[in-house]
């Protein structure tokens, strides 16, 4: 028999459910990877706490009734040292039951499986990880066996309050309870090693230095001389830190209000607070973090910046007002023009919006910039984190292309090594007086860059090179076609034109030698039909025998492969093959008489320069037997 009721749960029975695997996992590390550092549980709490009264203020501009005659937001924090207690309460936005289940039971963030694979069993490195990936409710099993949460929706019933509870063990127990409060209220069971926090002094420091600058009041019971508690008293500044004058904000504000804001454990390396007055009025206040997030290259990672509109929070995450390419920045925006209704929608149609976004983006630009210059160990941090994505601006951002290429930082055949610390600048201060160009290389990584055969005449002649070893670089760098009116030249493509490079005598001995090759140019040209465009004498060898150049706006190898996994096949074409006359392989490849031997090394030579590209050979197997057959006719039988 069904009742009508049936697949219904009661919903005011208790019910005992399983974490999410991933949480569970997430759990055990975090306790043992946050161990050395247990108190950010409470700037977490607090955290959520104050989101949570943001997020109610932004509903109740459209349903003053969900206020409940209770408007003054804030958090409560009540310490029982005796039952070893910490009790954190807001009347925030609340949660339903289906929100409890959700939030306290799953982890909604995409990549949260492939990030806890990444994780090694190693303590310090994942304790940086879980780091980056944000700790979060969770970080409150670091210092409690046992934690309950006690919550009500904004607008629900007294009737529809919830109780969850967990060890943090696999699962969680959530059940109806009667609750007058509207809001959330999460008390710590403290595990043994954790009693320490059960000291209301303990916890006025930690809300000092996580707390002070958010927005919302933290409430704790003053303290006689003897410890006993009294009335409740705001023991923050709560006042938003952006709204304060510069002069009045310490450095170490500024630092705590960032951690706040981006759930990071680490100092930001630089930021930028600015009050606009004028058509736009509007306040900001930006950081640089000091490393990247685990989802900085994924697709739908949250990005942005937290939004508010006369100091109203109105949503994180706004990602109208910086591009693409400056998504590591994080900070808030305060504007006095933007309406409290503004949606996402609106935001991305408002002029408002777009003049905002020029504006910050040139300010993060300038601090980064800044910081550069000021600290360049500072900002080699920076780019190691962020670099291969702020090379994405050469692309996304036509309008500061000329900014964005200051920023960049290369290795270089001058250390060798994967340094990564050369700007243009740099590089033009060093370029040899008959020198016109900036030269660099592209491959799929660093090593195969810094021994491109085609460097090999730039070592010769001393002239620096630099070395791009990311699959995205060649596309990146095809945008930056000039810097400081210099061209930039890809070294690997187009007719090399060393111009005052090369000496009178140089040129007129090129010129003999291309005159002389022609007979083995063409031999070699009718062998390859099919293979390679044409063969020509390289003057960028001395010690290969051979390279493969492309035409000055081709695409190399892993373009074209990469544009293809995009499902973007670009129009078929062939390499050309520049040879070494000078090498002795070429030389013995010119008085080859035989005509099948002279097209098996001709094919031998094209597949070499196809490898010392990095690329794939058309036909690997036919590259062996060739290979094999030239053995066995050198080794003694
Ligand atoms: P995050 O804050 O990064 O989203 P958390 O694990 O800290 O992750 O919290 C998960 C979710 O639980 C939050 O996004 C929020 O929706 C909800 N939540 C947590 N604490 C509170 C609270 N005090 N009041 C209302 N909702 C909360």
């Amino acid at each position: 028999m069904t009742t009508p009721h049936s697949g219904q749960p009661d919903m005011t029975k208790k019910e005992t459910r399983g974490f999410e695997t991933e949480v569970s996992r997430l759990l055990q590390l975090m306790i043992h990877s946050l161990y050395s550092n247990p108190e950010i549980f409470l700037r977490e709490l607090v955290a959520n706490a104050s989101d949570a009264a943001d997020k109610l203020r932004f509903e109740s501009l459209a349903q003053p009734a969900l206020l409940e005659n209770d408007a003054e937001l804030g958090i409560w924090i009540d310490v029982d040292a005796a039952a070893h207690e910490i009790r954190i309460r807001d009347n925030g936005i609340g949660m339903s039951r289906d929100e409890v289940i959700a939030n306290l039971g799953t982890i909604a963030r995409s990549g949260t499986a492939e990030f806890i694979k990444g994780l090694s069993g190693d303590q310090k490195k994942d304790a940086q990880l879980i780091g980056q990936f944000g700790v979060g409710f969770y970080s409150s099993f670091v210092v409690a066996d046992r934690v309950e949460v006690f919550t009500r929706r904004a607008g629900a019933t007294t009737a529809e309050g919830v109780h969850w509870e967990s060890k943090g063990e696999g699962e969680f127990t959530v059940e109806a309870v009667e609750r007058t409060q509207r809001g959330t209220e999460i008390v710590l069971h403290l595990r043994e090693s954790a009693h320490e926090f059960a000291d209301a002094w303990r916890l006025r420091n930690i809300i000092h230095k996580y707390a002070e600058h958010i927005s919302l009041p933290v409430h704790m019971r003053k303290q006689d001389e003897e410890g006993k508690s009294g009335e409740y008293e705001v023991v923050n500044k709560a006042t938003a830190l952006w709204t304060r004058p510069r002069t009045e904000v310490s450095e170490e504000d500024y630092k705590a209000f960032y951690k706040h804001i981006a759930h990071d454990f680490e100092d930001p390396l630089a930021w930028s607070h600015n009050k606009v007055e004028g058509k736009l009025e509007y306040t900001s206040l930006l950081y640089v973090p000091k490393r990247a997030p685990f989802d900085l290259y994924q697709r739908d990672a949250a990005r942005g910046l937290k939004l508010y509109v006369q100091r109203v929070f109105i949503m994180d995450n706004a990602e109208q007002f910086l591009p693409l390419y400056l998504r590591f920045i994080k900070g808030v925006v305060d504007s006095a023009d933007l309406p409290l209704n503004v949606s996402r929608e609106i935001l991305q149609q408002s002029d408002a919006t777009d003049s905002m976004r020029t504006a910050l983006t040139r300010r993060a630009l300038e601090m980064l910039g800044k910081l550069a210059e000021d600290k360049k160990e500072d900002y080699q941090t920076v780019w190691k984190a962020f670099g291969q994505v702020l090379k994405e601006g050469m692309a996304e951002d036509t309008a500061n292309r000329e900014k964005v290429a200051k920023l960049l930082r290369f290795a270089s055949t001058q250390a060798g090594t994967d340094s990564q610390d050369v700007s243009l600048a740099d590089y033009v201060a060093r370029m040899k007086p008959e020198q016109k160009k900036i030269y660099y290389v592209t491959a799929d990584n660093f090593a195969a860059a810094s021994q491109s055969p085609q460097l090999e005449i730039f070592r010769k002649k001393g002239v620096e090179v630099l070395l791009l070893g990311d699959r995205l670089d060649e596309w990146l760098m095809s945008y930056l076609t000039e810097f400081d009116g210099k061209a930039l030249q890809h070294i690997a493509k187009g007719e090399l034109d060393l111009g005052e490079l090369d000496s009178a005598e140089e040129k007129a001995e090129q010129q003999a030698q291309e005159e002389a090759a022609k007979p083995l140019l063409e031999r070699m040209q009718k062998v390859l039909e099919g293979s390679v465009s044409t063969v020509r004498v390289t003057h960028r060898l001395t010690d290969s025998p051979a390279c493969l150049v492309r035409e000055e706006y081709d695409a190399g190898h892993s373009l074209r492969e990469l544009m293809a996994a995009a499902g973007q096949q670009l129009p078929e074409s062939k390499p050309q093959l520049e040879i070494n006359p000078e090498h002795a392989l070429i030389r013995r490849l010119d008085k080859e008489a035989g005509e099948a031997r002279f097209a098996a090394l001709a094919a031998l030579v094209l597949d070499q320069a196809t490898l010392a590209e990095g690329a794939p050979l058309a036909d690997p197997a036919a590259y062996v037997q060739r290979l094999n057959s030239l053995l066995l006719e050198l080794l003694p039988a």
